[in-house]
């Protein structure tokens, strides 16, 4: 084989950090050599421990011998002296989450089904339960922790530690909170969609000061775009929970988010589906179900994709109701409040068995 020809078969190496361009036009290729059919590519880091190496070495590879079935192939890396400096107070390290115990991706395929709804009642339950509980809020189209905990007129306090900038979460209800929100207002929630969502989004679970946590819940950006695929490669999640509602609509994109956790290059286990807005039930008729999007399609789909369905979620107005007002239902021993106590119980229950292995 040619150098040339490999270098061809490396343009399907796409970076997912940087807008999907491929590691030849972005420069990294420092070297192709060829001998004995045994292929050796040297890629170039601009800084140690990229934590995407892993994954474009492995791409790296695949892309060659999807090409020249059978080739031998070595990747070797190299960091260039040349490399950025990175901008100060940025540090994108794991210290400050090597105490949490488990980080869970709570997705959706689409907006607008209950997913950050269900991520703030799953922390407010699970510190109920008693575990020690944070919840980051990256969903970029609409930060929605400050609202539904009643802590949009507060800010995070942030200081400098050495070099390193650090930000302390607020605490309400027995649980952390972070979220975008507290830093950008919503008419300008437009720029964190841009190139630079990501490593905000990073930074604003990397750089805060959770201390020791059972369980950080990450309130994902709705779909499986760029912004997400860059986050569960960087973050090192334990796994995640699919939020749906039973419309058919919904449930094809539930397809796209199950994908993109069991995309080779990712591999997260997902613990489980929450059926949102299951079924309609009056206030004042609580024993009356009403399925408005249609019965069980939460658990069909759980069935045809071999996950369970942890829970289903009614819809009640209490439910929006204390959304709104900042007191999340979970706090309460309603029937909704202990949907997501149950809820909370059985997360706990399928994250155990990766006690101890997350990366
Ligand atoms: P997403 O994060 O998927 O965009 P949200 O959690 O912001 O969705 O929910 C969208 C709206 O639906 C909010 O007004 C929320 O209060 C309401 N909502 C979500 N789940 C329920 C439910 N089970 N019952 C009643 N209202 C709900």
């Amino acid at each position: 084989m040619k150098q040339n020809e490999i270098m061809k078969m490396l343009y399907d190496v796409q970076h997912p950090a940087k807008g999907d361009k491929n590691i030849v036009e972005l420069g990294m290729v420092e070297k192709v050599e060829c001998e004995d059919g045994k292929v050796t590519v040297t890629l170039a880091f601009s800084r140690h421990r990229d934590p995407l190496a892993e994954y474009l070495i492995g791409s790296t590879k695949a892309a060659i011998i999807r090409h020249a079935p059978g080739t031998e192939v070595e990747v070797k890396t190299i960091i260039r002296d040349e490399a950025k400096k990175k901008p100060a107070g940025l540090d994108l390290g794991f210290d400050e989450i090597s105490k949490v115990r488990h980080i869970i991706g709570v997705a959706s395929g689409k907006g607008g089904v209950g997913k950050s709804t269900v991520a703030v009642n799953l922390a407010v339950a699970l510190a109920r339960l008693g575990y020690k509980v944070g919840l980051a809020d990256a969903d970029v189209y609409g930060p929605s922790v400050p609202k539904m905990t009643g802590t949009e007129n507060d800010q995070p306090q942030a200081f400098l530690e050495g070099e390193k900038e650090v930000i302390m979460p607020l605490e309400k209800y027995g649980v952390k909170w972070m979220s975008i929100g507290y830093f950008a207002k919503p008419e300008q929630a437009l720029i964190w969609r841009g190139p630079m969502a990501c490593n905000a989004l990073k930074q604003m679970i990397l750089q805060v000061r959770w201390g020791e946590l059972d369980f950080l819940l990450i309130d994902m950006p709705p779909g499986t775009g760029d912004i997400h695929i860059s986050l569960v490669h960087d973050i090192p999640l334990t796994g995640a929970v699919i939020v749906t509602t039973p419309q058919a609509v919904a449930l094809a994109d539930v397809e796209k988010g199950v994908n993109m956790f069991r995309n080779e290059s990712i591999r997260k286990p997902i613990f489980g589906l929450v059926e949102n807005m299951a079924w309609f039930t009056p206030e004042e008729l609580p024993e009356n179900r009403y399925y408005i999007f249609g019965k069980d399609g939460g658990r069909e789909m759980a069935d045809r994709y071999g996950i369970p369905l942890l829970g289903q979620i009614p819809i009640v107005q209490s439910i929006r109701e204390s959304g709104d007002g900042g007191e999340p239902a979970a706090l309460s021993d309603r029937p909704d409040g202990l949907a997501f106590i149950d809820l909370a119980g059985k997360l706990a229950e399928a994250v155990k068995p990766f006690d101890g292995k997350s990366e």
